[in-house]
C-alpha cells in the first residue's frame, strides 16, 4: 500500500515536471516565432506612466514586456524572460523589446514630447554582454533619439558579481547621457557603501516598502531611504503606489517621482500618449 502511494506520488511529480518542461518548450517556440514574424500581438510592450513628485505631471514611462501566449494566455515577464535567458533567446528578445521602445520614443518625439523619458528593464545577461553599451548607443544614434530620453533599469542582483566591470559600463552609459536606475531597491544586497560607488541617477524603492506605508515606523524607514538617496545626489522613484495615503506620505517625504496603479496601470502606447496629454490638460484646467 505504502509503496503504491509512493509510486503514484512519483508519477504525479513526473507529470508535473513534464508539464513544466512542455510549457517552457511551447513558450520558447511561440517567442521564437513572434520575434521572427514581428508578431506584436504575442510579444509587445506596455507603458506605465511615472509622475513627478508633486503628482502633477508625467515625467517618464516604464516599458514593461508582455506576452500573450496562444496556448496559455497572458504570461508574466518574470516567467518568459527567464525562459528566454535559459535558452539563449534573451539577446533577440531584448533587441525586439528595444525596437518596440524606440518606436514609442519616436512617436513621443513626433508629438513634441521628447522631454518624457522611457525606462527599459535590462537583465543581467544583457548588461554583461561585451558590447552592450556600444550597441545601445549605436541604435539610439541611428534612430536619431537623444540618449537623454532613455533610462535603463538594472537590479541589484546583477551587481553581486562583476561589480567593477558592470559599474564601468554604467559609467560609460551615463557619460553619453543615458540615465541609469537601480530597480527594486531594498530587496537586494547592495550596501550603502556600494550605492555610493555606483554610477546611478535614480533608485526605485520596491513596492514591498511602499505597501507597508501604514504605521509610523515604516513611514520613517521610507523617509530615511529617500533622505539617504538625496544625500547621495540620487533621485527616488516609488513603485507600486496604490493608495492615497501612500501618495500623500511619499510627497511629504520629498519623493521625486511616483509610479503605480493609483495613477495608471501599464498602458498600450496609444493610451500612454493620451494619458500624457490628458494629465497635462487636467492640470491646466484645474490650475
Ligand atoms: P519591475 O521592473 O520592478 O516592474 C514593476 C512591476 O510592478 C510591473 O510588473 C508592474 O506592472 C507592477 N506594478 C506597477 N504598478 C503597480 C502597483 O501599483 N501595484 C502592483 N501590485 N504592481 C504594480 P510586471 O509588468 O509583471 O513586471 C514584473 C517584472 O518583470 C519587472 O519588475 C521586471 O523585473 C521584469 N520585466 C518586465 N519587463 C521586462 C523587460 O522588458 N526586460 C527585462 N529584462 N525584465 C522585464
Ligand atoms: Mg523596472
Ligand atoms: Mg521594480
Ligand atoms: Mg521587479
Amino acid at each position: 500500500e505504502e509503496g503504491r502511494k509512493k509510486e503514484r506520488k512519483e508519477m504525479l511529480y513526473e507529470k508535473e515536471m513534464i508539464d513544466l518542461f512542455r510549457r517552457e518548450e511551447i513558450l520558447l517556440k511561440e517567442m521564437r516565432e513572434a520575434i521572427e514574424k514581428k508578431d506584436q500581438s504575442t510579444l509587445y510592450l506596455a507603458f506605465q506612466p511615472i509622475l513627478s513628485g508633486n503628482g502633477e505631471e508625467v515625467v517618464a514611462f516604464e516599458a514593461l514586456a508582455r506576452m500573450n501566449s496562444q496556448s496559455f494566455g497572458p504570461v508574466s515577464p518574470m516567467e518568459f524572460i527567464e525562459v528566454a535567458e535559459k535558452n539563449q533567446l534573451i539577446q533577440r528578445l531584448s533587441d525586439c523589446i528595444l525596437d518596440c521602445a524606440l518606436d514609442f520614443m519616436k512617436e513621443l518625439r513626433r508629438q513634441g514630447k521628447s522631454h518624457l523619458r522611457v525606462a527599459v528593464n535590462v537583465s543581467g545577461y544583457q548588461l554583461l554582454k561585451e558590447d552592450f553599451s556600444e550597441s545601445l548607443l549605436r541604435r539610439l544614434k541611428s534612430e536619431g533619439i537623444r540618449p537623454q530620453m532613455l533610462e535603463v533599469e538594472i537590479t541589484e542582483s546583477v551587481l553581486l558579481e562583476n561589480f567593477q566591470h558592470l559599474n564601468d559600463k554604467l559609467k560609460k552609459l551615463r557619460g553619453s547621457g543615458v540615465r541609469v536606475a537601480l530597480d527594486d531597491f531594498g530587496t537586494g544586497y547592495s550596501s550603502f557603501m556600494r550605492l555610493q560607488e555606483l554610477h546611478l541617477d535614480t533608485i526605485k524603492i520596491d513596492q514591498a516598502f511602499i505597501r507597508r506605508i501604514k504605521n509610523e515606523k515604516e513611514e520613517t524607514l521610507v523617509s530615511d531611504m529617500i533622505q539617504m538617496a538625496h544625500r547621495l545626489k540620487l533621485q527616488v522613484v516609488a513603485e507600486g503606489v496604490e493608495e492615497e495615503h501612500q501618495r500623500k506620505n511619499l510627497i511629504h517625504f520629498g519623493c521625486d517621482a511616483l509610479q503605480g496603479y493609483y495613477y495608471a496601470k501599464p498602458l498600450t502606447p496609444e493610451e500612454a500618449l493620451l494619458f500624457a496629454d490628458r494629465f497635462k490638460e487636467a492640470k491646466d484646467f484645474f490650475g
